[in-house]
Order: structure tokens, then sequence, then C-alpha cells
């Protein structure tokens, strides 16, 4: 279905030209993690809240679908666009537009990258507080709207945690203007939290306030083999009761992910790693030697039995090629069309829970592969399942496998890629019918013709 041609130009009046990309340059465009995120016809590009507003009011008024796009690296499939919609790109709302190093707050448009505000952050001794692979696309917009997680999140909690306020755009073109900088406000209903983890489907956030902390390290980093999950989920006991270190990540990977992304790799004893079922990626700081305080940590934890090996990092090149080794996804390159799945499970009860997954997956069906990453501390596991050939077309029926016993461990079957389309279904599946009526009721409430990102998150 092609956009009215009136409805095109109307926009245009509203962003210029200079704002807005048709079919020919979207074709010349990275569609980032899902190829299917530039299928819409028109991709707009404010440059200020006031544009998204008078744009949203438009589209509503003309029952056009409007998806919000950051740095397309999302892995739900919640930045996909098909033709007839708009995709709403914030890349021109990427100004820092404070950083109060006192009060340890900045205020910044949705389209800022997390790489140019750590950046930013570090030149004043501090830091955004979170971090993952897709740092140098991500936008903070994008990480809020899927409320993002990663490898600090276990020390400095989620998006959730790092907001103080919000500006957003709704789908009528009002607009919500909580841009605080404070943690305490308690100002009648927390109507801000409804954006965090909605995935643009009830507004677009065009400005942010995010919390900062002091800049940590230096660090000392290490990979370390661990005979099983039970062990590794010691060490990580351990290492967190430690007063000699300060934990700012704590990693875990199977075996055979290492052995992937490490096949070509030059570094004999990190590759001699993979043959432990499990490897950490550890990071520590502390007061002063943090190398001599992890080495200790770990001598201690050899003798006990729990850790079998450890390499830990002399220089700055070997522990970014220690991260290479995690953040790698060599594993997808080489059996591409696999599937992705995103759980965490109270700590205690990770080892259990994956290793009855695996059983049941090897009963299921003895031909597919399972590959491990994810953030221990938070029991949050990254479970790669594929085939020498591609399964893309089994996702529910292996997520049937993966969530059988999360809820009654208390786990997530969602820990921190956001539903988008790919949950969908689980969502339907697992969520309460109590739920599933407040969700479409919130949905309805702010965007009653449900032109903010058509068909996501939301059970139909
Ligand atoms: C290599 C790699 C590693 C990753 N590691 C992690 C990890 O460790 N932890 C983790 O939590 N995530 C991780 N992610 C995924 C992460 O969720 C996304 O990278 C990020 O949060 C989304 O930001 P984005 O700007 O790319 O958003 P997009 O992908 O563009 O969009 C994601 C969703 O948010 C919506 N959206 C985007 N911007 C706005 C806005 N301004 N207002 C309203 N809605 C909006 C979109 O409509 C879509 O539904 C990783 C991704 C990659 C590629």
């Amino acid at each position: 279905m092609a956009l009215p041609a009136e409805i095109v130009e109307e926009i245009r009046q509203i962003v210029g030209s200079q704002g807005m990309l048709g079919r020919t340059e979207l074709a010349a465009r990275d569609p980032g993690v899902d190829p299917h995120n530039l299928g819409a016809d028109l991709l707009i590009r404010p440059t200020s809240t006031t544009e998204v507003s008078r744009v949203l009011a438009r589209c509503q008024a003309a029952r056009i679908g409007v998806v919000p796009q950051g740095g397309r690296t999302g892995l739900s499939g919640g930045a996909v666009t098909h033709a007839g919609e708009v995709i709403l790109s914030l890349e021109r709302l990427n100004r820092i537009e404070s950083l109060d190093p006192i009060s340890r707050a900045a205020v910044l448009g949705a389209g800022v990258t997390l790489t140019v505000l750590a950046r930013a952050a570090a030149a004043h001794g501090l830091s955004p507080g979170i971090d993952f692979g897709g740092r140098d696309s991500a936008t903070i917009g994008g990480m809020i709207s899927t409320n993002a997680g990663g490898v600090a999140a276990f020390r400095h909690g989620t998006m959730r945690e790092r907001v103080l306020g919000l500006e957003v755009v709704l789908a009528d073109g009002s607009v919500l203007t909580e841009l605080g900088r404070v943690r305490k406000h308690n100002e009648g209903l927390a109507v801000q939290q409804l954006f965090i983890g909605a995935e643009g489907t009830l507004g677009v956030i065009t400005r942010v306030s995010l919390a900062l902390i002091p800049l940590e390290g230096p660090f000392a980093t290490a990979l370390v083999a661990v005979p099983d999950l039970d062990r590794a989920v010691t060490l990580c006991d351990t290492l967190q009761r430690s007063g000699s270190v300060t934990v700012a990540a704590i990693e875990i990977m199977s075996g055979n992910h290492v052995e992937a992304t490490t096949r070509t790799a030059a570094t004999g004893e990190i590759k001699a790693l993979a043959a432990s079922p499990y490897v950490a990626l550890l990071e520590v700081s502390a007061p002063s030697g943090a190398d001599a305080q992890l080495a200790s940590v770990l001598g201690t934890a050899a003798e006990a039995g729990v850790i079998e090996d450890a390499v830990i990092a002399q220089t700055e090149a070997q522990r970014q090629f220690m991260w290479h080794v995690r953040e790698d996804w060599a594993v997808d390159r080489e059996r591409p069309g696999g599937l992705w799945y995103d759980v965490s499970v109270p700590l205690a009860a990770l080892p259990s829970y994956l290793a009855s997954f695996s059983s049941r997956l090897r009963s299921h069906d003895a031909g597919l592969a399972l590959f491990v990453i994810g953030h221990l501390a938070d029991g949050n596991v990254h479970l790669t399942v594929n085939a020498p050939h591609p399964i893309s077309d089994r996702y529910e029926e292996i997520a049937a496998l993966v969530t059988a016993d999360l809820a009654s461990l208390g786990g997530s079957f969602s820990a921190e890629h956001g539903i988008g389309l790919e949950k969908k279904a689980t969502l339907q599946r697992l969520a309460g019918p109590v739920k599933l009526d407040l969700m479409r009721r919130v949905k309805r409430a702010l965007d009653p013709h449900g032109i903010m990102n058509p068909g996501k998150v939301v059970p139909d």
C-alpha cells in the first residue's frame, strides 16, 4: 500500500526535503540487525520535538502507522516496517543538551548513541552505567524503549533505573515533558514509566534525562575456565562478596561459543580455555593493584576447585580481545538462520534450568546445537539454538521447550531484548488474561487509532 502523495507532501512541509528519505535512498541504507527494518516507503528525520509532534498529529489524522527507529540494533523485530507505514528516525535528535557533573545527570536527544554519551560523560569522570555490544549504533531512545540491560545491569540496573525523566510525543501529537534531573520525584502516577520498555507502541521518546555514575577503572580482566555452571555461580557469588575487588562484569559463555570466536585467533592460551564447558569473563577494579587482587581471588578459587584455569589480560589489546571473544557473533555467521532466546532465571536456579533445558532440547531433536552467552550475575542467558541449515521457522516449537519451567522458577522469557514481533506469541501464551487485558486498555487509551508501531508487542 503506497502512502498518499498529499500526505508525503504535507510531511515535507513539516520536516523539509532534508528530513525525508524515499525508497531509493532507503535501498542504499544499512537496515541494521533485521533485514526488514527498512520495508516502509518513507523515512522521516525530524530535528525537534515540535516536528515530531506535527508529523504524528498528521499521521494519526490520516491513520498512517508510524514506527520509531533509533540505531536499528534491536533484536526482537520491534523496528521492522512495512509498505504503507512511515519510519520516524530519531537520528537528528542527537544533541547532548547538558551534562551536570555535580548532580551526575545528563539531558539529551533520544538519538544520541550510547558510545557518544559514554565519551561525553567520561570527559567529566562519569559513565552512563550501562554498556553492551551494540553501543556504537544503539540510541538512548531505543535503549529506553527496549529497557536495555547489558553487562552492568546487575550493579546499576536496566535503563528503567537510569532514566530520571522523559519527553514523549503521543500519537495525537501532544507532548508529555517530564525532564526532571532528580531521582526522588513522586508527583502522582508515574506515567512516564509506561514508555520505558514500550518499544515505540505508546509514543515517541524525543528527549531524556539520565542518571550518570562515577567512571570506574582501571580494570583487571580475565577469562576463566569453569567445569560447570554450578561452579560459575559460586565464582560469581564469591567475587561479589570479596571485599578486595569491585566487580564490573561477570559474563558467561559456553565452551563451544569460545571455540567459535577464537578459532582463527593466535593466542593459544585463550583458545585452550574453550575445552571447558563454560568460560567466564571477569572484569574488576580495586583501590590499588587490581591485577594482583584478581589473581589472588582466582588463586583461592582454583585451590577450592571452583575454576580450572584462568588468563589475566596483560595488555589493553588482550583485554579488548577478551571482550571480542564474548561479543563476537561468529556462531551466527557460521550457522545463519539460528534462533535466539533471551531468558533470565534466579541465579541459584540457573544451573538446573540450563541442565533441564539442554536435556529437553536433546530429546526433542538431537540434531540441534545449543550455544550460551550471557550476563551471569543477572541470571540472564542468551540461548542460541541452531543447526547446519537455517531453522528460522521453528521459533515457537523451540520456545515451548525454553519456557517450559521458567515461570515456576521465577524467571522471565524476555529478559532484556524486548517483545517486538518475535516474542508476541510467547507473551500471548504465557501472560495471564488480566495482564493482557490491561496492556490492551493502556494501548487503546494512549493510541486509540493504533498508529504507533502497529502490530508490535501488544497481542491482538
Ligand atoms: C551486538 C549487539 C549486542 C547487544 N547486546 C545487548 C545487551 O547486552 N543487552 C541488551 O539489553 N540489549 C542488547 N542489544 C539489543 C538492544 O536492545 C538494542 O541494541 C537497543 O536497546 C535498541 O536501541 P536502538 O536505538 O538500536 O533501537 P531500534 O533497534 O531502532 O528500536 C528498538 C525498538 O525501540 C523503538 N524505538 C526506538 N527509538 C525509539 C524512540 N525514540 N521512541 C520510542 N520508541 C523507540 C523501536 O520502534 C523498536 O521497537 C544488543 C544489540 C546488538 C546489535
